[in-house]
C-alpha cells in the first residue's frame, strides 16, 4: 500500500477494499479515513482492522513493537505520520 505525501495528509489505495483509486487517506494526526469504503479511525483501529485483532491486543502492539514491525511496511507510513514532531504527541498508547 503505497502512500504518497498530498499536501498534509497521505494517500493511497486503501488495504480494506479494492479499489484503483487511492481514497484511503492518512493524517498527520495519526488518523486514517477512507472515502471508498468508509473505515477510518485513529491507527490503534487500524491495526484492530489490518491485523484483525481486538482493541488491546491492537494497543499491545503498538506498544511493544517498533512501528514498521506491527504490520509490515504499510503501517510503517502510518507510524512515519505519527513519529511527525506534529503528530507524536496525539497517538497517545502510552497514556
Ligand atoms: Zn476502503
Amino acid at each position: 500500500m503505497p502512500l504518497r505525501r498530498s499536501g498534509t495528509t497521505w494517500k493511497g489505495l486503501c488495504p480494506f477494499h479494492g479499489e484503483k483509486t487511492p481514497s484511503f487517506h492518512v493524517y498527520d494526526k495519526g488518523f486514517f479515513k477512507c472515502y471508498g469504503c468508509g473505515v477510518g479511525g485513529d491507527v490503534i483501529k487500524f491495526v484492530e482492522l489490518y491485523d484483525k485483532v481486538t482493541f488491546p491486543e491492537a494497543v499491545r502492539q503498538l506498544r511493544g513493537t517498533a512501528c514498521n514491525q506491527v504490520a509490515g511496511a504499510e503501517i510503517a507510513f502510518v507510524c512515519g505520520a505519527i513519529s511527525d514532531p506534529s503528530g507524536a504527541v496525539l497517538l497517545g498508547v502510552d497514556r
